[in-house]
């Protein structure tokens, strides 16, 4: 590279990469041959249910979708997410202003920033957490104000724990039920406390809402929109990725304050092109099927969680099964840390996890552990487990 070259200072806003020296040693774990049950990534190992990927081939063949899809996607995809958010949450929706197509939500999430954030502006964000919301944030100049999340508070952030100073001066609030990484779930008594917090101090309310689908024995996770007053005030993401397994297609949505889905879609019709009209298309299905596909996933992954879970509490661990998401977020032996323990998981057993204290600060005495491989897997796992004691 030309010796002029150097990038822009923005990248050095980029918290340095704790998984580095995790990634390091299980390349060399690997490398010494012995097997690797990865309960580390958040990504389904099952496949996109069969009906969705027949609908893609079959638009695919159809030229009318090889064309720039619309800005704001394609209305007949729009109106989809509206008919599914009334069924699903009964929550009343205009396709038109208040639904917007995203190539994936973490697409929506980083870019939101860029249309509702100043320089010098403050977020608030629960921590630990999914670490887009701050990267977009630093992108768009502004600062993070990081809400904690522990159990003694049942991982709800403590509204009125936030400063009155910082919540005068902050202009957006990211919070994520059911939660990556602790698998927290809300109730709608809690947001709608977040709806008054956020009313008071004129904040927005930014909710992800990616697992409202992976939930278990009947649970049946709200949608923030559910609150009185929410859409005059926040937005939700929400996406394909998780609810069909769907993770490598990009498709997402944005529902709520017409304003800010306003300011999102002007940033994003000048970076992207949407998403892809045939995925758009395959989305509808998915969308409008009976959703049989997402409770035969629940289950299998309710299968998984009771073979992990029970089985880690044989062992002793003190660890509550989650009620909703593909996580288990798991307190580390005493005298361990996050980092301490995943490296004796990885070199001794060749699990690997995810320490919480790399998703925030408050995750340290945690790892995160994911039900995304099959039970004979998690079966071996829980046995490798026993015999290193
Ligand atoms: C997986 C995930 C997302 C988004 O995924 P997309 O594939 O970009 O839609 C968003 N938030 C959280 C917390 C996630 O875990």
């Amino acid at each position: 590279m030309a010796d002029f070259f150097k990038p822009a200072a923005r990248l050095d806003l980029i918290p340095p990469y704790l998984f580095k020296a995790i990634d390091d040693k299980k390349a060399k774990v690997k490398a010494k041959g012995m097997d690797i049950i990865d309960l580390g990534v958040g990504d389904p190992d099952l496949p996109t249910p069969r009906f969705i990927v027949d609908k893609m081939m079959e638009v695919v063949q159809d030229p009318g979708t090889h064309r720039y899809p619309a800005y704001s996607g394609l209305n007949l995809f729009r109106k989809a997410v509206a008919r599914w958010y009334q069924k699903r949450f009964r929550v009343e929706l205009d396709p038109g202003s208040e639904v917007l197509t995203l190539i994936g939500s973490k697409e929506g999430i980083a870019h939101l920033p860029l249309g509702i954030n100043n320089p010098e502006d403050i977020n608030l964000m629960t921590t630990p957490g999914y670490p887009v919301y701050q990267m977009g944030t630093l992108f768009a100049g502004g600062f993070c104000h990081f809400v904690p999340l522990t159990r003694e508070n049942g991982f709800l952030p403590d509204l009125d724990d936030i400063s009155p100073l910082v919540a005068r001066d902050a202009k957006a609030f990211f919070f994520n039920y059911p939660n990556n990484p602790t698998a927290a779930v809300a109730d709608k008594d809690f947001f709608a406390r977040v709806v008054d917090f956020c009313r008071e101090h004129q904040i927005i309310a930014v909710h992800d809402a990616a697992y409202t689908e992976l939930a278990f024995d009947g649970f049946k996770p709200p949608s923030f929109l559910e609150a009185p007053g929410a859409r005059k005030l926040g937005i939700e993401f929400h996406s394909l990725s998780k609810t069909y397994n769907m993770t490598g297609w990009r498709l997402g949505m944005a529902v709520g304050n017409r304003e800010v889905l306003a300011a999102l879609g002007k940033i994003k019709s000048n970076i992207d092109s949407g998403a892809f009209d045939a995925i758009q298309l395959a989305g509808i299905a998915a969308l409008d099927s009976d959703q049989s596909c997402v409770r035969e996933n629940c289950a299998i992954l309710q299968e998984r969680r009771d073979i992990l879970v029970g089985g880690l509490q044989k062992l002793g661990y003190d660890v509550t099964p989650p009620k909703a998401t593909f996580y288990v977020w798991l307190p580390v032996p005493k005298g361990l840390t996050s980092m301490g323990f995943t490296t004796h998981l990885l070199e001794q057993a060749g699990i690997v996890t995810i320490p919480g204290n790399g998703l925030g600060t408050p995750g340290e005495g945690y790892v995160r552990l994911a039900l995304t491989v099959p039970k004979a897997r998690l079966e071996e796992a829980l046995a490798r487990l026993k015999k290193i004691g």
